[in-house]
């Protein structure tokens, strides 16, 4: 006994998303046509809107729904400065800090060979045109301290700097209000290693 076709579909569809399986995309689609009709409708509405008109910027390629962002755009940020991260969240989490006023640009992703993610996948080429442009005199690589994260920025800077383009890793260590009791060892270690001297 199989599901009428279009439901059938409809739970295909639903396998895209990342971690979802044959099970759990049943139960959503059971979900959606039982309890939320109207959810539904809408979410088919917005996903088909948003297909039609979010792309990404030609310059710092976090998604936009124009060619250039407004970012890139503004007249008050400052073009010398490149900071480069791996997702749109964390250039609204950078911007949220209101400590950097230099440009982006979004890698949508980190280096990643065992699922299939290399330098084209991280837009490498667009990144390194960008960083030419005569302009940026340094890049920051905001990618994640995570091994993948860490590894992108090594990667990222040894082809930048082979081109004589300044690169730089922004720092880690004690959180801010952060006491030393509650700090994991990791994030202690380096801190101890990157400590600076007080002006
Ligand atoms: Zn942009």
């Amino acid at each position: 006994m199989k599901n009428p076709p279009a439901l059938e579909q409809l739970i295909d569809s639903l396998r895209c998303l990342p971690g979802v399986g044959p099970k759990s995309a049943q139960r959503m689609a059971y979900y959606l046509l039982q309890r939320d009709r109207k959810g539904a409708a809408q979410l088919g509405l917005s996903l088909s809107a948003a297909l039609n008109v979010v792309d990404h910027c030609k310059l710092c390629n976090t998604f936009s729904e124009q060619p250039i962002c407004q970012l890139c755009e503004a007249q008050n940020r400052d073009k010398h400065l490149l900071c480069v991260v791996e997702m749109p969240t964390d250039l609204m989490m950078l911007e949220n800090t209101q400590a950097y006023t230099g440009l982006y640009f979004v890698l949508m992703g980190r280096l990643s060979p065992l699922d299939g993610v290399g330098p084209k996948e991280i837009h490498l080429d667009k990144l390194i045109k960008r960083a030419q442009n005569g302009i940026v005199t340094e890049v920051i690589l905001a990618t994640n301290y995570t091994v993948e994260g860490d590894a992108t920025a090594h990667y990222i800077s040894a082809i930048l700097k082979a081109r004589g383009i300044k690169t730089s890793r922004i720092a880690r260590g004690m959180p801010m209000g952060g006491e030393i009791e509650y700090v994991d060892s990791g994030t202690l270690a380096q801190a101890m290693l990157e400590r600076r001297s007080i002006k």
